[in-house]
């Protein structure tokens, strides 16, 4: 569950049981999806814990509400400070924290006066598991990004993820890998998808797809690493000469995928960068957070 008796939760302003926190029926957000989150992790660090990339999800959090004219009264510098007593109230260290800015009740499909910011944080497993993924190219495009900020996180459209994952499932898959509008590759439901070329990470531009905090230090690790990263526009096509794939985001960090359409690829995860990467990226989770903790 998300969270006990015991959970405490931040909504506006307070700190209450999350079984206490309630919303109208009548809010904006449960009837459109106008509404934007964030997914952060926190680590257990030597030093106690600390939340990985804080300022970077809370400053995508304010950069979505904008694009959504919701308005917003935290600083990223609360919200980040907040983040921490969210976490030592209910005595968490690894956890995964969900803040959601909702919009009051109201019918119509015009901007809200007021927002609500809620803030909730529970122990969550790797998302997708620990296992090699079965993906398939899914039937559904990520949205026109003409129709909607794509690049902002909002509620509304993980419609679209959940359609995906719904029929990968369905289907027998794990996860789902969505082509953009022009059948290019994108990303996952919620995660980036990067894969490997002769010893060359190739990664989705961003255009279609959310500009993952977990992609970008992927993309820094594996540079910091002597490997190029190119970011373009690709078609499922070219996976089927690709060395190995995976995925990346918070939730799942770094996650190995087995076979796309059923189709596997040519080196052992364990001999693929993405390996490298993923080695890397759980030591810097539990190093970094070590800095972050100095600068509050
Ligand atoms: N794409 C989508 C659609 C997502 O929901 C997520 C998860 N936030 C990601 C990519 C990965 O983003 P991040 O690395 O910032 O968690």
């Amino acid at each position: 569950m998300y969270y006990s008796d015991e959970s405490v939760v931040f909504l506006n302003g307070e700190w209450m049981n999350a079984k206490d926190a309630t919303t109208s029926l009548y809010a904006q957000t449960l009837h459109y999806g106008n509404a934007v989150f964030e997914g952060i992790r926190s680590y257990a660090t030597e030093y106690g814990f600390s939340v990985f990339k804080a300022k970077e999800h809370y400053e995508r959090l304010m950069y979505s509400a904008e694009k959504m004219h919701i308005k917003m009264d935290y600083s990223v510098e609360s919200l980040v400070q907040l983040t921490y007593q969210l976490l030592e109230k209910n005595n968490l260290k690894d956890a995964y924290i969900r803040p959601l800015v909702y919009l009051d009740p109201n019918m119509s499909l015009l901007p809200v006066e007021n927002s609500n910011v809620f803030l909730s944080a529970w122990k969550w497993d790797r998302y997708l598991g620990n296992k090699l993924l079965n993906v398939m190219i899914s039937t559904y495009q990520r949205p026109n990004p003409k129709s909607c900020h794509v690049e902002a996180k909002v509620s509304g459209h993980y419609t679209n993820s959940i359609l995906a994952t719904t029929e990968a499932k369905q289907k027998g898959f794990d996860e789902a890998l969505l082509l953009d509008m022009n059948g290019f590759l994108a990303e996952g439901s919620g995660a980036n998808f990067f894969y490997e070329k002769d010893e060359v990470l190739y990664t989705p531009a961003l255009g279609n797809i959310l500009p993952g905090i977990t992609r970008a230090t992927i993309m820094d690790l594996a540079g910091s690493m002597g490997y190029k990263v190119v970011e373009g526009r690709y078609k499922p096509e070219d996976l089927l000469t690709a060395d190995a794939a995976f995925f990346t985001g918070t939730a799942a960090e770094v996650v190995g995928i087995a076979t796309v359409n059923n189709a596997s690829f040519r080196l052992n995860w364990e001999d693929s960068i993405g390996f490298q990467l993923s080695m890397a990226y759980q030591q810097l989770v539990v190093e970094k957070s070590y800095h972050n903790l100095l600068m509050i």
